[in-house]
């Protein structure tokens, strides 16, 4: 136990002997239980005092602004960016609104973006909170169950916003939830009482309650509720929930519903201007029900959009463009070491053709990088070598040799 020379604790007198540790000053010391004392009141005053997730109309950016910071990360999904962008701007005027005599009280928007695994919904709520400055979470829906089922409970959506905003309660009643994989929660089958389904539509019940607003009281700490823990009462009301989900097997039932509705006058003009590759943009709250998702929540949930899926092209762009592209994050972890890296074209082409055919997507990109840098990332720090330059030959040579199969379960 490390011991000073000083004799006593300036704040609460404690002599050196008493105490583990002696910090000396100028004119005077502190003991390490009075550093840890003053240390909790500088935490305390501060963030009672100006709260670091604040908002302010004049601070709050336009739509235009906010797809405009998006597209620095996200490639395409305009129309996603958009209905998001329009989405956010209006909670939060929505939670600047002044109480006036006119009654108009403008509801909530949360959203639910559908859309293949891997094309950026995460990516778009990530970026949102980012600009925003507000606390944000990402949960996914498969973990939660019914209450007292295996599996964790509704709350603790909450608690992790909470621990995001460091417990700062009001910060957390203005911050943004990210559901993710919202799909997988839908009721399984369309007759809702043959067994009990308790991670299905007894969690969208449940989510239900946290969707309309209201007062719920959290562990901080999370797990299961017990008597003695002290709960924590947030309000759900001005809280952004954004869902996310892939929804397997929709397009059968958007394409189902798009061939009943063309029937009959017109029909023929209509089937033909059908964007049979994408048949999600034409997803409706309908298809939604369908799939199994209870009318209360996709009423929760009244923006609806989705996301394209990630063509030869998109790929490409998401390698190099967004602001910290994967490629541009390489380059700076060799840069650190001093170390200049140069990229042939034909690599980026090649890193996308094996996307491509591993189905892998965007997340593929990364890994298939890593397999090719894997070597150099090793020993180049450790030799004399300032300068990479990664042709085609060396991908491919790289590549082979990395276990490939790995990739392809992946
Ligand atoms: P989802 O939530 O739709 O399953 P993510 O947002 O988690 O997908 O995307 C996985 C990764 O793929 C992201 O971290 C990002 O690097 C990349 N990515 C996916 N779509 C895009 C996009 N449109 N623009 C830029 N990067 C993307």
């Amino acid at each position: 136990m490390a011991k000073t020379t000083g004799d006593s604790c300036t704040f609460c007198g404690r002599n050196s002997k008493d105490v583990k540790l002696l910090i000396n000053g100028l004119s005077g010391a502190i003991c390490d239980e009075c550093t840890l004392q003053a240390y909790e009141i500088v935490q305390e005053q501060t963030t009672s005092k100006q709260s670091s997730f604040h908002i302010d109309q004049k601070e709050l950016p336009k739509p235009g602004d906010i797809k405009a910071f998006l597209d620095q990360y996200v490639i395409g999904q305009d129309e996603a960016k958009r209905y998001l962008s329009v989405s956010v701007y209006n909670h939060y005027k929505r939670l600047l609104q002044k109480v006036t005599s006119d009654d108009v009280e403008i509801e909530k928007s949360n959203i639910i973006m559908v859309g293949a695994t891997g094309t950026g919904k995460t990516l778009l709520a990530r970026t949102i909170a980012k600009l925003l400055h507000v606390p944000f979470t990402i949960v996914d829906a498969t973990v939660l169950t019914e209450a007292g089922y295996v599996g964790e409970d509704i709350e603790s959506i909450l608690t992790r916003l909470l621990q995001a905003a460091d417990y700062d309660v009001e910060a957390a009643q203005r911050g943004i939830v990210f559901i993710d994989e919202i799909d997988k929660i839908a009721r399984k089958s369309d007759n809702p009482s043959i067994t009990r389904d308790v991670s299905g539509e007894g969690v969208q019940q449940g989510l239900l309650k946290l969707l309309e607003g209201s007062i719920v009281n959290v562990p901080p700490q999370g797990g299961r509720k017990h008597p003695e823990q002290r709960m924590i009462a947030v309000d759900t009301k001005n809280i952004l929930f954004v869902c996310g989900g892939a929804f397997d097997g929709i397009e059968k039932k958007i394409a189902q519903r798009l061939n009943t509705r063309v029937v009959g006058y017109a029909a023929s003009k209509e089937t033909a201007t059908v964007d049979r590759n994408n048949l999600l943009r034409y997803i409706t709250p309908t298809d939604l029900k369908s799939f199994g998702l209870i009318p209360e929540i996709i009423g929760r949930l009244p923006i609806l959009t989705y996301l394209n899926p990630l063509d030869r092209n998109t790929l490409r762009s998401i390698l190099t463009e967004p602001k910290n592209s994967i490629i541009k994050q390489y380059s700076k972890l060799f840069e650190m070491d001093g170390i200049k890296i140069i990229f042939d074209e034909a690599v980026y082409e090649f890193i996308v053709d094996k996307a491509l055919e591993f189905k892998l997507g965007a997340r593929g990109l990364r890994s298939i990088v890593e397999a090719i840098m894997m070597d150099a990332m090793y020993s180049m720090p450790s030799e004399e070598k300032k300068e990479l330059h990664v042709t085609l030959e060396y991908a491919r040579v790289k590549f082979e040799k990395s276990d490939v199969n790995r990739l392809q379960v992946a």
